[in-house]
């Protein structure tokens, strides 16, 4: 596929694009690419592979996915 746009078009292309991908995804990888890391929680999970773990540690134990 081909796509020619105009420069003054692209930032709306852009985002129909992104709207086009995410209707592509799982609503739990929707929610997924949407989830904030929360550091001071008693737990957090791990966007990459969903492990569960203490936010103390800036490395994913189950996937070694590297925070912050
Ligand atoms: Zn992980």
């Amino acid at each position: 596929m081909e796509l020619a746009v105009a420069g003054v078009d692209l930032a709306d292309s852009m985002e129909v694009m992104q709207d086009t991908w995410k209707k592509n995804l799982s609503p739990e990888e929707i929610a997924a690419t949407e989830m904030v890391v929360d550091f001071d929680a008693e737990q957090t999970t791990c966007p990459a592979c969903m492990t569960i773990f203490k936010p103390e540690t800036p490395m994913c134990p189950g996937c070694g996915l590297r925070f912050g």
